[in-house]
């Protein structure tokens, strides 16, 4: 499966696909995370990451653009490039660290840092909805499409759409 489209009526379904997304993960890999300010993507990730055992909140790392989070079978970098001035310091954090084979990376604002970034596997693309949120997913990798698979197979996301 390429693509897929949910709506997420409130916050708790934002948390909830989150968690869902992390389910399906079994292996490394880049989630791009686009959308307006407020769309959902930090809370997305707070999802994603408390399914993997993060205990406790998540904020944007805004200003320190990369926050690690050391989980039981993961390490989970989640970035925030809102405040990137320039995609050049990223190479001065070393970004090419950050992806190794057994590291997430959930990327918000992925398009300040163009170049300089790894391909996705899956994007997200959050947007305002109603009173909730939408978001139209999209697989780049082999990797991002069975991702996508299990995730249509979930019983707690209502799916819209393929
Ligand atoms: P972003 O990281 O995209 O800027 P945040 O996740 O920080 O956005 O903020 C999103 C805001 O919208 C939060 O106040 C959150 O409670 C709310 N929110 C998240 N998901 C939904 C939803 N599905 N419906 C309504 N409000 C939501
Ligand atoms: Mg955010």
């Amino acid at each position: 499966m390429k693509e897929l489209v949910l709506t997420l009526a409130d916050e708790a379904a934002t948390v909830a696909f989150g968690a869902a997304l992390a389910d399906t993960c079994d292996k490394a890999c880049i989630v791009y995370l686009l959308g307006d300010l407020g769309a959902g993507k930090t809370t997305f990730s707070r999802g994603f990451l408390q399914a993997l055992g993060h205990q406790g909140n998540v904020k944007s790392p805004t200003y320190t653009l990369v926050e690690p989070y050391e989980l039981d079978k993961f390490t989970v970098y989640h970035f925030d490039l809102y405040r990137l001035a320039d995609p050049e310091e990223l190479e001065f954090m070393g970004i090419r660290d950050y992806f190794q084979p057994d590291t997430i990376c959930l990327v918000e604002w992925p398009q300040r840092g163009t170049g300089m970034f790894p391909q996705a596997d899956l994007t997200l693309h959050f947007s305002y909805y109603e009173q909730g949120r939408r978001v139209e997913l999209s697989a780049a990798t082999e990797q991002g499409e069975s991702m996508l698979t299990r995730l249509s197979e979930m019983h707690h996301v209502m799916l819209q759409g393929k």
